[in-house]
């Protein structure tokens, strides 16, 4: 009888244990959180890099990183969190958005960035804007403070004024290897017109260094953003797959958040971020091999370049890129990863 009443007692405060336990796993399981960032993709090659050169990527990637993580830690949200790890690129000179972009063929800087909210789909965008010292803030403004997806110059940059977003002169944006990087790109195209091919070591400077994030926050929802200066060269207002929701960026809660880097055409043609998100959803398929399938198959068949970062609802992350190189970087569970070369 003893025995009885004492499996009795065991049992009833194993039971209130499990019971206990419950609530405490789901709970962690909605803590969980994490940021990854890129900086874009391209020939990027150990032998071409100085330990400087090196550094100072690393250096702009922790810091986007840690600038992103902390919102994530303090319990913000993903869009917050994607915000200011771009923030913190684009006010990088060595990375293609905000300060250090690209320039066009007649001498411009033209920036280009979107913003998409996993949790209720809603997105903004901004493209050929001149004077926005963080494109990306614009992005959002549109996202939260208009009825519209997308904006072009101008009228864009009117708007954003609207929301308070902060101004720079174009002499700002002024970088001089950007500049020196215009004129060689200038000369190779010549050269293609005068003899109509170009050699392996022109192709060797091949690089986008458009910047991406995608987060997920404590609450379970995923935010993807990019921003970029575009391709160097570019003309008559051209407008690549960065600024273009479901091109260069896509967010679903149902599936995952994802950023791309590369050459924007092939990627718009590709419909890449979207592709990525519907393999997941139609196919089932995870984030992983989702996001394989379209950057190691369907883009080299196209001959497209570049990469792209995705992170599904339970903060899985994967980085595919079919160039040798991507700047890359990821923040989960307090643990730190930056990466450049494959
Ligand atoms: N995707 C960008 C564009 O085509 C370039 C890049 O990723 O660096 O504008």
């Amino acid at each position: 009888m003893k025995k009885l009443f004492f499996l009795v007692i065991l049992f009833a405060a194993c039971s209130q244990d499990k019971k206990g336990t419950e609530p405490e796993k789901a709970n962690s399981m909605k803590e969980q959180f994490a940021i990854v960032i890129h900086g874009g993709a391209g020939t990027i090659l150990k032998e071409n890099m100085t330990p400087e050169l090196e550094k100072a990527y690393q250096g702009g990637l922790d810091r986007a990183l840690e600038a992103g993580y902390a919102v994530l830690e303090k319990g913000g949200s993903s869009v917050e969190a994607v915000v200011e790890a771009i923030k913190v690129l684009e006010d990088d000179p060595h990375f293609n958005a905000g300060k250090g972009s690209v320039f066009s063929a007649d001498g411009k800087n033209e920036m280009d960035a979107s913003i998409m909210d996993g949790k209720n789909l809603m997105a903004g965008a901004v493209a050929g804007v001149r004077t926005i010292k963080n494109p990306i803030t614009a992005a959002r403004c549109v996202m939260e403070k208009s009825q519209h997806v997308m904006m072009v110059g101008k009228g864009a940059e009117e708007f954003a004024r609207t929301c308070g977003c902060e101004f720079a002169d174009t002499a700002y944006f002024f970088d001089q290897k950007r500049w020196d990087q215009l004129q060689k790109v200038k000369d190779t195209e010549q050269s293609v017109l005068d003899h109509g091919s170009t050699s392996a070591n022109d192709l060797k400077d091949k690089k986008f260094g458009t910047v991406g994030a995608v987060a997920l926050d404590k609450n379970g929802n995923l935010a993807a953003a990019t921003s970029t200066g575009g391709m160097t060269n570019k003309k008559y207002g051209r407008v690549g797959d960065s600024p273009i929701i479901g091109a260069g960026t896509y967010a679903n809660n149902k599936t995952c958040g994802v950023s791309c880097t590369g050459h924007g055409e092939f990627f718009i043609r590709s419909v890449v971020a979207y592709d990525v998100s519907s393999l997941m959803e139609y196919k089932g398929l995870s984030v992983e091999k989702a996001a394989e399938e379209v950057v190691m198959k369907k883009l080299v068949e196209l001959k497209g370049e570049g990469g792209l970062i995705a992170m599904d609802v339970k903060g899985n992350i994967t980085m595919p890129f079919n160039t040798p190189g991507m700047y890359r970087g990821y923040m989960k569970n307090g643990k730190k990863e930056i990466l450049i070369y494959k």
